[in-house]
């Protein structure tokens, strides 16, 4: 999914809890279940680096500042290093991967079966179904955002 999602129910899950273990370890794992989740994300149709765009990358750039900017947001409001750890650990699983890949580590030990994992969790959009993978992201990003604020 987008990251504003997973730095969104990072947070809803930081908010949640006292135990900073038990936050890292949940966040990380919603992680793969918000990837599991059919959703569209930049990565969707575009396997390769050299395949995204200048929008492509605008889009990404966006949607980071803007997840850790409300994060950032929550993290004040709220419980700090709770909502702080939740989400980090939450994004955690995009930027090993994406570490990995700007580091030419994907064939190396640890990295190759992190992004294999990763991977096979991940929901596979197909184009004709473009639609659903946006409007059940948009269903789960506004329900997060209902628990965060109205609850
Ligand atoms: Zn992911």
């Amino acid at each position: 999914m987008i990251a504003i999602a997973h730095f969104l129910l990072g947070a809803l899950i930081g908010m949640s809890l006292e135990n900073l273990l038990l936050i890292a370890l949940l966040a990380f794992i919603s992680h793969f279940l918000l990837d599991a989740i059919p959703h569209f994300d930049q990565g969707s149709f575009k396997h390769r680096k050299e395949d995204l765009t200048a929008r492509d990358w605008g889009f990404i750039v966006l949607d980071v500042l803007i997840g850790f900017a409300l994060a950032l947001f929550l993290a004040f409001k709220f419980s700090f290093w709770q909502v702080a750890f939740g989400a980090f650990f939450a994004v955690l699983p995009d930027v090993i991967n994406n570490f990995a890949w700007k580091f030419k580590l994907l064939k190396k030990p640890f990295f190759k079966q992190f992004h294999e994992l990763h991977d096979k969790i991940g929901f596979k959009l197909t184009p004709e179904f473009l639609w659903l993978g946006i409007l059940l992201e948009g269903v789960v990003i506004a329900t997060i955002l209902a628990l965060l604020f109205f609850s």
